[in-house]
């Protein structure tokens, strides 16, 4: 699958705000954000305007960043969205939140989005019982996720919780770090996901 192999700090700074893409430097004075907060490139630090497309297209750019997506599979979720019933820009974000990376990463089994889609992928996650490695999977409230028995000895996830450990789970999740499982205890309401940005400007931007 193609992906993102550029620096990942680059995409906070064009967006101009942090994505937390770098798992513990994030929380450093180590940030590229603090350091340098402009954009990247050689004009970055020049002030532009931006076209009412401008500022829809840079929402729709940091969503999409924040999960780490490329543009077809975050059109799909867009689309998706659109077709479900409530308003399109709380039930995209809705979706993106109950991926199975995503959940793996919000209850500190991954200290980053890009991790725990690759330690999915490498099939170290069972839910409700079977192994899923599949990061798109997306979960349903009861479901249970569960790091998978040979997995459990893995000297990995003791490095992982002990970086995560203190990390607060969002509500509608519940971790048991010692077991090393979670379940989905209610579907993230907006006010649950901590993406700083205007939902409806990607609806407008899809809808044009
Ligand atoms: Fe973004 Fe700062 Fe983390 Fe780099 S260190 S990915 S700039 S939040």
């Amino acid at each position: 699958m193609a992906r993102y192999t550029d620096a990942s700090c680059k995409l906070c700074r064009r967006e101009g705000q942090k994505l937390f893409l770098k798992g513990e430097r994030c929380y450093t004075n180590k940030c590229a954000i603090g350091r340098r907060p402009y954009a990247p490139g050689q004009h970055g630090a020049q002030r532009k305007k931006l076209s009412e497309y401008g500022i829809q297209l840079r929402e729709k750019q940091k969503a999409k960043r924040f999960y780490g997506l490329l543009e077809s599979q975050f059109r799909k979720y867009f689309e998706i969205a659109n077709r479900k019933k409530g308003v399109t820009g709380e039930n995209l974000l809705q979706l993106l939140e109950t991926r199975l990376d995503n959940v793996v990463y919000r209850l500190g089994f991954g200290t980053t989005r890009a991790e725990a889609r690759q330690l999915v992928t490498h099939g170290h996650f069972n839910v409700n019982g079977k192994k899923v490695n599949i990061p798109s999977y997306i979960v349903k409230v009861g479901d249970t996720i569960e790091v998978s028995e040979k997995s459990k000895k893995s000297v990995r996830f003791k490095e992982i919780l002990d970086i995560t450990g203190a990390k607060v789970v969002p509500k509608w999740l519940e971790v048991d770090q010692e077991n090393l499982n979670g379940k989905v205890v209610a579907l993230p309401e907006r006010e649950d996901i901590d993406l700083n940005v205007q939902e409806h400007l990607i609806v407008e931007l899809y809808s044009k």
